[in-house]
């Protein structure tokens, strides 16, 4: 007898770990097309990842499909990622799926791609310059600025100059500055861009990497801000691209970045296509270009965190720029790690994958450099910076419990931005402005309350009058007087950023002041605005916050200073002083990059503290090793592995019981995992819910999967759970 239906196991964007059965009788249904089934009295869209002739529910009891979506929007390749993403996140496969994949959109017309126009300066534009366009237009400013950079642009990138650009651009047409030309796929146009000479480092690297034959390896490139990381990752490009049919991806940390890289790349790869893919894209743009890399025809995919997953039949490359970024790692859902999934990717498709960073994360250093190990990662270093005369700037740290601060600045501050008024350069007042926790610090020795069980600060909980770890729970009485020398005027660290701007406002009146933070550039437009105004000299003194500090160049800027760094240093979360010394060697990437020499100033109470030593000789190397004996001796990562659980619910009671019952679970199943008592964060309520969590920590992480693999299907059926909203989040980078 011959059945007239197959069975297809659909996983739907639910939150349980299992796939669905439904019929079917169209015969060539294959894994990975979107489907539309009934679930309970709704309609819901699912994937399908399994088709079988057998169900385990009877034949009556099974739901038919409502319809089938033609398009196969994963290939096998990118199943096993998703298997391998879900099984190690411990998060359903359906959710991971339909996190990972773009979710299906409405009829586009999206196979009959729109026609494409480049747009480039007119040669009589050239001439002519900016300086010769009428007055107060600044988005044609930034378009013309954006094409001499760039010699063409296609229309998502002058999107991303202004959401106004086609009005702009007609203008410029009709003045005759700028000239179209269509584009098909097919149709190649080239541009010669100037092509630098690798010097040594940069021609080792290359060498090193291309020696080997085409197989899995993970680079570290390790280059200072400046050593010309770019050009190595295009030539890997333009080697990779020798061969018939190769795909490269390249993630990149945040969507600001994206736009100087796209286009310095978009010179330098005018024969292919070259596409992005971030969250400032339309959804057509973003279904179109992913739909190129899926089908093969893109040779270049740019792309943020979620690009990683991007199905690429040809991907011979992999390349990580700011491979330290925190911005790889996903916050909520699925919290994979983009460079992680990254190496798992390039390992299961057996190719290269290149990290660059002027200061790598302690994981990725640990296997770049640890020998024992065998060395799991090749390592590559570029030690200059490869303009020439371009030197690194001058770090100086002002000792601030010695000299008579004035609402956050010292006069040696003050001081250096009057001179660089007066020299009409630029100034940074850069802010480390992430949440940290108050440390109580002894303002005559600068005692600071230590955890005997970690190596972290216990915070200060004023409300309660304690100090706790929330590391392991562990809590005490506030002092009223130092423990250490008797003095009585402790007082929990902190400055504000507002208060910082009106403070520099009285100082220098005269100056052009601008404040910048996540919420006053909010879009790429205002960000951009920045730069132009940066660039033309419209602002004296910028005050940001970590945001400033990627790589972007101020030719005119040369000081940085910076403001309340010694929260971070005794921060209790164990990753600050590694992020802070990577925001200030990167801040102070900033200044002087190009004729002028450069100064940073930091104001600190701990001048001589390893962290300002290795700075000021800009030597990520010896603090990364000081940093790493610190680790080893506290049992941290990369020397072992963490898993949080979070939850929060209304009352607290109920977070508390539920944390119990999973530690109390927990300890029964392993005895190589370290369980730590449920804790508070930092943030011990938010949004009106209680929160509480529970660290795992374990020195393998084979014996962590394995209780996962165990403790959250245990989790999901605890009764509790469904007051309690909770999750797993594996290799968690926040606390
Ligand atoms: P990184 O990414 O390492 O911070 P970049 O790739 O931005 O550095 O390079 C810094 C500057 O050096 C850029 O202006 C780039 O054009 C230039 N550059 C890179 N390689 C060379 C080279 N071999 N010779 C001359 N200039 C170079
Ligand atoms: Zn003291
Ligand atoms: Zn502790």
């Amino acid at each position: 007898m011959t059945d007239a239906y197959h069975i297809l196991k659909v996983a739907l964007d639910v939150p349980l770990d299992r796939v669905f059965d439904y019929k079917t009788d169209k015969a060539n249904t294959q894994i990975g097309q979107y489907v539309a089934v009934p679930f309970g009295a709704r309609k819901m869209i699912g994937v399908v990842v399994g088709i079988s002739d057998t169900s385990a529910i009877e034949s009556k009891k099974l739901k038919s499909i409502i319809r089938l979506d033609p398009e196969v929007i994963f290939d096998e390749l990118s199943f096993k990622l998703f298997q391998f993403c879900s099984q190690y996140y411990h998060y359903p496969l359906g959710q991971t799926i339909l996190s990972a994949v773009p979710s299906r959109l409405k009829k586009l017309n999206t196979k009959a791609m729109a026609k494409k126009y480049l747009y480039r300066l007119t040669p009589r534009a050239i001439k002519l310059g900016v300086d010769q366009l009428p007055p107060r237009q600044t988005i044609l400013k930034r378009i013309v600025m954006a094409l001499i950079d760039a010699n063409l642009l296609d229309e998502s990138s002058l999107r991303s100059i202004s959401s106004n650009w086609k009005k702009s651009i007609k203008t410029l047409h009709e003045m005759g500055w700028v000239e179209k030309e269509e584009v098909t796929l097919d149709e190649k146009v080239y541009i010669q861009a100037s092509v630098p000479l690798l010097n040594n480092d940069q021609q080792e690297a290359f060498d090193e990497i291309t020696k080997t034959k085409q197989a899995f390896k993970a680079w570290l490139l390790y280059g200072i801000t400046g050593s010309g990381k770019t050009e190595v990752y295009i030539r890997l490009i333009e080697e990779a691209l020798k061969q018939e049919h190769a795909q490269v991806l390249v993630l990149v940390p945040e969507i600001n970045l994206t736009p100087q890289l796209e286009t310095h790349f978009r010179s330098r790869f005018e024969k292919n296509i070259l596409v992005t893919l971030h969250s400032h894209l339309t959804d057509n743009e973003r279904l179109t270009h992913w739909r190129l890399a899926k089908e093969g025809q893109a040779q270049i995919v740019i792309g943020t965190r979620l690009s990683v997953f991007t199905p690429m039949p040809h991907l011979s490359l992999i390349i990580i720029d700011e491979e330290h970024d925190a911005s790889f790692k996903q916050q909520e859902g699925l919290r994979y790690h983009a460079r992680d999934v990254a190496i798992f990717r390039a390992k299961s498709e057996n190719i290269p994958i290149i990290m660059g960073t002027a200061t790598p994360s302690l994981e990725t250093w640990f296997n770049a450099t640890n020998t024992k190990d065998n060395k799991k990662f090749g390592f590559l270093k570029l030690t200059s910076r490869a303009v020439k005369d371009s030197a690194l700037p001058e770090i100086k740290c002002i000792d601030i419990a010695k000299s008579s601060v004035t609402r956050g600045f010292s006069p040696y501050l003050i001081g250096a931005i009057k001179d660089r008024l007066q020299k009409k350069e630029q100034s940074l007042i850069f802010i480390n402005r992430r949440g940290f926790a108050p440390v109580l610090l002894c303002s005559s020795c600068q005692w600071t309350g230590r955890c005997h069980r970690c190596s972290s600060r216990l915070v200060v909980h004023l409300n309660q009058k304690r100090l706790r770890c929330h590391h392991c729970g562990y809590d005490e009485r506030m002092p009223q007087q130092c423990p250490s020398c008797g003095n009585t005027d402790l007082y929990p660290t902190g400055l504000g950023t507002q208060r910082i701007e009106e403070t520099l406002k009285e100082f220098f009146p005269e100056a052009r002041i601008l404040r910048v933070d996540r919420d006053s550039t909010r879009t790429k437009e205002a960000l951009d605005d920045l730069f132009l105004k940066m660039k033309n000299r419209e602002i004296d003194i910028l005050i940001g916050t970590q945001m400033l500090s990627k790589g972007h160049d101020f030719p005119h800027l040369s000081l940085v200073g910076v403001l309340d760094t010694d929260q971070a240093l005794y921060s209790p979360d164990f990753r600050a002083s590694e992020r802070l010394f990577s925001q200030l060697m990167q801040v102070s990437g900033r200044a002087g990059r190009a004729n002028i020499k450069g100064e940073v100033y930091i104001q600190t109470a701990f001048p001589n503290h390893p962290i300002f030593e290795a700075l000021k000789t800009h030597d990520y190397e010896y603090f990364a090793n000081e940093l790493l004996k610190e680790r080893k001796l506290a049992e941290l990562s990369p020397f072992t592995f963490l898993v949080l659980l979070k939850a929060e619910a209304h009352q607290l009671s109920h977070v508390m019981e539920f944390l119990k019952d999973a530690m109390i679970h927990a300890q029964k199943l392993s005895t190589h995992v370290t369980i730590y008592n449920p804790v508070r964060p930092i943030m011990e309520r938010l949004k009106g819910m209680e929160r509480a969590q529970l660290v795992l920590q374990a020195s393998s992480r084979v014996a962590l999967q394995k209780l996962l693999d165990n403790w959250v299907p245990y989790l999901r059926e605890i009764k509790l759970g469904q007051k309690v909203k909770w999750v797993v989040d594996v290799d968690p980078l926040e606390f």
